[in-house]
């Protein structure tokens, strides 16, 4: 398997395919095959599906938000409004909340953005996911900077999940455009 961010590597139109059928966004597709997102981009356009004469990139894009609850009303609204969190005005903001909340005003789908894991643990009903900032500070609260993974994808991609040196993996490149 490639490493992060190598540039110098080809993907296969199979390559992409198996990414796209272990994932739920073209974010996720670049997580799972361990590379960037532009990476991923570049060669998921050069790919066409014959059925629809779409790129693999535009094919996969239009599964993102599968399965994303509808917003809450208030989301958007006052000054704890979590939409008002996501724009960055409120970077003290607890970050444990910040998880709760992200999920259950759905402005993420409660299930792993990398691998699509979802299984939910019997006592509280809740899918042991891990909230990533992606430039590595907590205190930006931007949606773009976020991202749900779940324990295992964590530990795939970092040195060790109980080591605060993982709080410095570089996740750059995983934002998506949407
Ligand atoms: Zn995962």
């Amino acid at each position: 398997m490639p490493l992060w961010k190598t540039t110098a590597y080809n993907l296969t139109e199979s390559d992409i395919r198996y990414a796209m059928s272990n994932s739920k966004s073209n974010r996720a597709a670049a997580m799972f095959l361990k590379v960037s997102l532009p990476t991923y981009r570049k060669y998921a356009k050069l790919y066409i599906d014959n059925e629809s004469g779409k790129s693999l990139y535009e094919l996969h894009k239009n599964m993102s938000g599968v399965g994303i609850k509808k917003r809450f009303p208030y989301a958007y609204s006052g000054k704890h409004g979590v939409a008002s969190i996501l724009r960055g005005e409120q970077p003290e903001y607890p970050s444990r909340q910040l998880k709760k909340r992200i999920i259950k005003e759905g402005f993420k789908a409660e299930c792993c953005e990398s691998c699509g894991f979802s299984e939910r643990r019997v006592n509280d009903y809740t899918v042991p996911l891990i909230l990533v900032w992606i430039d590595g500070d907590k205190t930006n609260h931007l949606l773009d900077n976020l991202l749900l993974i779940c324990y295992n994808c964590f530990y795939l991609t970092q040195s060790d999940l109980f080591n605060r040196r993982a709080d410095r993996i570089d996740f750059k490149g995983y934002r998506d455009e949407n």
